[in-house]
Protein backbone atom coordinates (compact mmCIF):
# COMPACT_ATOMS: atom_id res chain seq x y z
CA UNK A 1 0.00 0.00 0.00
CA UNK A 2 1.87 3.43 -0.74
CA UNK A 3 1.64 5.75 1.95
CA UNK A 4 -1.33 8.10 1.79
CA UNK A 5 0.81 10.82 2.94
CA UNK A 6 3.27 10.67 0.24
CA UNK A 7 0.37 10.48 -2.35
CA UNK A 8 -0.94 13.99 -4.68
CA UNK A 9 -2.75 16.19 -1.80
CA UNK A 10 -2.66 19.40 -0.84
CA UNK A 11 -1.49 20.06 2.50
CA UNK A 12 -0.67 23.15 4.75
CA UNK A 13 2.74 25.32 4.59
CA UNK A 14 3.76 28.75 5.64
CA UNK A 15 3.67 29.99 2.34
CA UNK A 16 1.42 32.43 0.17
CA UNK A 17 -0.55 29.44 -1.54
CA UNK A 18 -3.50 28.19 1.07
CA UNK A 19 -3.47 24.64 -1.03
CA UNK A 20 0.75 24.58 -0.95
CA UNK A 21 2.14 21.72 0.98
CA UNK A 22 5.30 21.28 2.56
CA UNK A 23 26.17 19.06 4.85
CA UNK A 24 27.06 16.34 2.42
CA UNK A 25 24.75 12.80 3.68
CA UNK A 26 26.64 10.18 4.43
CA UNK A 27 25.37 7.69 2.09
CA UNK A 28 23.05 7.18 -0.60
CA UNK A 29 19.76 5.66 0.14
CA UNK A 30 18.39 4.63 -3.17
CA UNK A 31 19.93 4.32 -6.22
CA UNK A 32 16.53 3.83 -8.81
CA UNK A 33 17.32 4.28 -11.99
CA UNK A 34 16.74 7.10 -13.39
CA UNK A 35 15.33 8.17 -16.25
CA UNK A 36 13.69 11.65 -17.22
CA UNK A 37 10.66 12.42 -15.90
CA UNK A 38 8.13 13.20 -18.47
CA UNK A 39 6.02 15.88 -16.40
CA UNK A 40 4.20 18.00 -19.42
CA UNK A 41 4.91 20.72 -16.89
CA UNK A 42 3.70 23.40 -19.09
CA UNK A 43 5.12 26.43 -16.99
CA UNK A 44 5.69 24.47 -13.85
CA UNK A 45 9.07 24.99 -12.89
CA UNK A 46 11.25 22.67 -9.86
CA UNK A 47 13.72 25.15 -7.92
CA UNK A 48 16.01 23.31 -6.14
CA UNK A 49 17.75 25.08 -2.86
CA UNK A 50 20.79 23.58 -1.22
CA UNK A 51 23.35 24.80 1.36
CA UNK A 52 24.68 23.77 4.03
CA UNK A 53 23.53 23.95 7.58
CA UNK A 54 24.04 27.22 8.88
CA UNK A 55 23.94 28.92 5.60
CA UNK A 56 20.66 30.51 5.62
CA UNK A 57 18.94 28.10 3.07
CA UNK A 58 15.29 27.54 5.41
CA UNK A 59 15.17 31.26 5.75
CA UNK A 60 15.77 32.10 2.05
CA UNK A 61 13.46 29.35 0.69
CA UNK A 62 10.50 30.80 2.81
CA UNK A 63 11.27 34.17 1.72
CA UNK A 64 11.03 32.83 -2.11
CA UNK A 65 7.46 31.00 -0.70
CA UNK A 66 6.10 34.35 0.02
CA UNK A 67 7.37 35.95 -2.88
CA UNK A 68 6.51 33.96 -5.49
CA UNK A 69 2.06 33.82 -5.49
CA UNK A 70 2.14 30.58 -7.11
CA UNK A 71 5.21 28.39 -5.74
CA UNK A 72 4.53 25.44 -3.29
CA UNK A 73 7.22 23.65 -0.59
CA UNK A 74 7.64 20.51 -1.01
CA UNK A 75 7.35 18.50 2.46
CA UNK A 76 9.60 15.66 2.40
CA UNK A 77 9.38 12.56 4.47
CA UNK A 78 12.12 12.17 7.23
CA UNK A 79 13.05 9.76 9.38
CA UNK A 80 14.99 12.03 11.86
CA UNK A 81 13.35 12.93 15.25
CA UNK A 82 10.70 15.50 15.34
CA UNK A 83 12.52 19.01 17.51
CA UNK A 84 9.66 21.01 19.22
CA UNK A 85 10.24 23.73 16.58
CA UNK A 86 8.98 21.09 13.61
CA UNK A 87 5.58 20.99 12.48
CA UNK A 88 4.44 17.35 11.21
CA UNK A 89 3.17 18.18 6.99
CA UNK A 90 4.71 21.70 7.34
CA UNK A 91 8.35 21.17 7.62
CA UNK A 92 8.69 17.44 7.45
CA UNK A 93 6.92 13.85 7.02
CA UNK A 94 8.31 12.66 10.23
CA UNK A 95 7.90 8.38 9.36
CA UNK A 96 9.14 5.46 10.79
CA UNK A 97 12.27 3.22 9.28
CA UNK A 98 9.60 1.20 8.15
CA UNK A 99 7.54 3.60 6.62
CA UNK A 100 10.67 5.33 4.78
CA UNK A 101 12.09 1.76 3.15
CA UNK A 102 8.00 0.52 2.26
CA UNK A 103 7.64 4.18 0.48
CA UNK A 104 11.34 3.88 -1.32
CA UNK A 105 10.29 0.49 -2.42
CA UNK A 106 7.41 1.73 -3.48
CA UNK A 107 9.22 4.17 -6.38
CA UNK A 108 7.17 7.25 -4.04
CA UNK A 109 10.60 9.17 -3.57
CA UNK A 110 11.67 11.50 -6.85
CA UNK A 111 14.80 11.23 -5.01
CA UNK A 112 16.21 10.13 -1.56
CA UNK A 113 19.45 10.52 0.40
CA UNK A 114 20.62 9.91 3.69
CA UNK A 115 21.92 12.72 5.27
CA UNK A 116 23.80 12.92 8.93
CA UNK A 117 22.46 9.06 9.48
CA UNK A 118 18.66 9.43 8.74
CA UNK A 119 16.92 9.33 5.48
CA UNK A 120 15.33 12.23 3.82
CA UNK A 121 12.58 11.93 0.70
CA UNK A 122 10.81 13.89 -1.85
CA UNK A 123 7.14 12.66 -2.97
CA UNK A 124 7.13 12.24 -6.41
CA UNK A 125 3.53 12.37 -6.97
CA UNK A 126 2.87 15.41 -5.49
CA UNK A 127 5.60 17.09 -6.71
CA UNK A 128 4.59 16.18 -10.25
CA UNK A 129 1.26 16.67 -9.95
CA UNK A 130 2.30 20.42 -8.68
CA UNK A 131 4.19 20.87 -11.68
CA UNK A 132 1.59 19.70 -13.79
CA UNK A 133 -0.75 22.47 -12.48
CA UNK A 134 1.94 25.15 -13.43
CA UNK A 135 3.36 25.97 -9.80
CA UNK A 136 6.76 26.53 -8.94
CA UNK A 137 7.40 23.28 -6.70
CA UNK A 138 10.48 24.05 -4.34
CA UNK A 139 12.67 21.26 -3.06
CA UNK A 140 14.61 22.01 -0.12
CA UNK A 141 17.31 19.06 -0.52
CA UNK A 142 21.32 18.27 -0.26
CA UNK A 143 23.40 18.32 -3.19
CA UNK A 144 23.13 14.10 -3.64
CA UNK A 145 19.20 14.56 -3.73
CA UNK A 146 19.67 17.37 -6.30
CA UNK A 147 21.96 15.70 -8.27
CA UNK A 148 19.42 12.73 -8.50
CA UNK A 149 16.77 15.43 -8.96
CA UNK A 150 18.85 16.83 -12.16
CA UNK A 151 19.23 13.43 -13.77
CA UNK A 152 15.21 12.97 -14.33
CA UNK A 153 14.47 16.99 -14.39
CA UNK A 154 17.10 18.53 -16.37
CA UNK A 155 15.16 21.52 -16.59
CA UNK A 156 14.94 22.27 -12.81
CA UNK A 157 16.86 25.60 -11.61
CA UNK A 158 19.38 25.10 -8.69
CA UNK A 159 20.57 27.59 -6.16
CA UNK A 160 23.02 26.88 -3.73
CA UNK A 161 23.31 29.04 -0.80
CA UNK A 162 26.98 29.68 0.43
CA UNK A 163 27.86 31.39 4.06
CA UNK A 164 30.13 34.52 3.74
CA UNK A 165 32.95 32.83 4.89
CA UNK A 166 33.95 29.49 6.84
CA UNK A 167 34.22 31.45 9.54
CA UNK A 168 31.05 33.25 9.79
CA UNK A 169 29.60 29.65 9.02
CA UNK A 170 31.40 28.28 12.22
CA UNK A 171 29.94 30.87 14.27
CA UNK A 172 26.56 30.33 13.05
CA UNK A 173 26.39 26.67 13.31
CA UNK A 174 27.42 27.75 17.16
CA UNK A 175 24.79 30.66 17.48
CA UNK A 176 22.05 28.42 16.46
CA UNK A 177 22.87 25.97 19.92
CA UNK A 178 21.38 22.93 18.67
CA UNK A 179 24.52 20.58 18.77
CA UNK A 180 27.36 20.01 20.91
CA UNK A 181 30.36 21.15 19.81
CA UNK A 182 31.60 18.00 18.59
CA UNK A 183 28.49 17.69 16.20
CA UNK A 184 29.02 21.55 15.70
CA UNK A 185 32.52 20.10 14.16
CA UNK A 186 30.87 17.54 11.88
CA UNK A 187 28.57 19.69 10.34
CA UNK A 188 31.23 22.00 9.31
CA UNK A 189 33.40 19.35 8.18
CA UNK A 190 30.06 18.37 6.09
CA UNK A 191 29.49 21.73 5.19
CA UNK A 192 32.61 22.20 3.82
CA UNK A 193 32.53 18.80 1.62
CA UNK A 194 28.97 19.52 0.60
CA UNK A 195 30.23 23.39 -0.66
CA UNK A 196 33.03 21.60 -2.85
CA UNK A 197 30.77 19.07 -4.15
CA UNK A 198 28.20 21.71 -5.41
CA UNK A 199 30.56 23.67 -7.03
CA UNK A 200 32.45 20.63 -8.87
CA UNK A 201 28.89 19.07 -9.56
CA UNK A 202 27.58 21.40 -12.68
CA UNK A 203 23.87 20.71 -11.14
CA UNK A 204 23.79 24.37 -10.07
CA UNK A 205 22.49 27.54 -11.92
CA UNK A 206 23.23 29.74 -9.33
CA UNK A 207 25.42 30.35 -5.57
CA UNK A 208 24.37 33.14 -3.51
CA UNK A 209 26.46 34.37 -0.97
CA UNK A 210 24.10 35.12 1.85
CA UNK A 211 25.72 38.37 3.43
CA UNK A 212 22.47 39.81 3.94
CA UNK A 213 19.25 38.06 4.10
CA UNK A 214 16.84 40.32 2.70
CA UNK A 215 19.51 40.73 -0.56
CA UNK A 216 20.30 37.10 -0.82
CA UNK A 217 15.86 36.58 -1.08
CA UNK A 218 15.74 39.29 -3.79
CA UNK A 219 18.55 37.63 -5.79
CA UNK A 220 17.07 34.16 -5.42
CA UNK A 221 13.62 35.56 -6.35
CA UNK A 222 14.68 37.69 -9.90
CA UNK A 223 16.76 34.65 -10.70
CA UNK A 224 13.96 32.21 -10.71
CA UNK A 225 11.50 34.71 -12.40
CA UNK A 226 13.97 35.31 -15.03
CA UNK A 227 14.54 31.24 -15.57
CA UNK A 228 10.60 31.33 -15.61
CA UNK A 229 10.52 33.89 -18.41
CA UNK A 230 12.99 31.73 -20.58
CA UNK A 231 10.70 29.13 -20.26
P1 LIG B 1 17.37 19.11 8.60
O1 LIG B 1 17.19 17.78 9.25
O2 LIG B 1 18.40 19.97 9.31
O3 LIG B 1 16.05 19.81 8.38
O4 LIG B 1 17.95 18.84 7.14
C1 LIG B 1 19.21 18.24 6.97
C2 LIG B 1 19.59 18.26 5.50
O5 LIG B 1 18.73 17.42 4.74
C3 LIG B 1 19.49 19.63 4.84
O6 LIG B 1 20.65 19.81 4.02
C4 LIG B 1 18.27 19.52 3.98
O7 LIG B 1 18.31 20.38 2.86
C5 LIG B 1 18.33 18.07 3.57
N1 LIG B 1 17.03 17.55 3.13
C6 LIG B 1 15.81 17.86 3.64
N2 LIG B 1 14.85 17.19 2.97
C7 LIG B 1 15.48 16.46 2.02
C8 LIG B 1 15.03 15.57 1.00
O8 LIG B 1 13.85 15.29 0.82
N3 LIG B 1 15.99 15.02 0.20
C9 LIG B 1 17.32 15.29 0.36
N4 LIG B 1 18.17 14.71 -0.50
N5 LIG B 1 17.78 16.11 1.30
C10 LIG B 1 16.88 16.70 2.13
Amino acid sequence: MPDPRLQPQPSPHHGSDPNSGRGVGDETVSAPELRRLETDTDNGMLLIISGPSGAGKTTITRGVERSIADSVFSVSATTRAKTAADVEGVDYHFVSDEEFERSRENDEFLESAGVYGKKYGTPRGWVVEQLKRGRLVILEIDVQGAMQVKLQIPEAFGIFVLPPSEEELLSRLRARKREDESQIQKRFAAAKREIECARTSGIYNLFIMNQEIQTAIREAVDAVAAARLRG
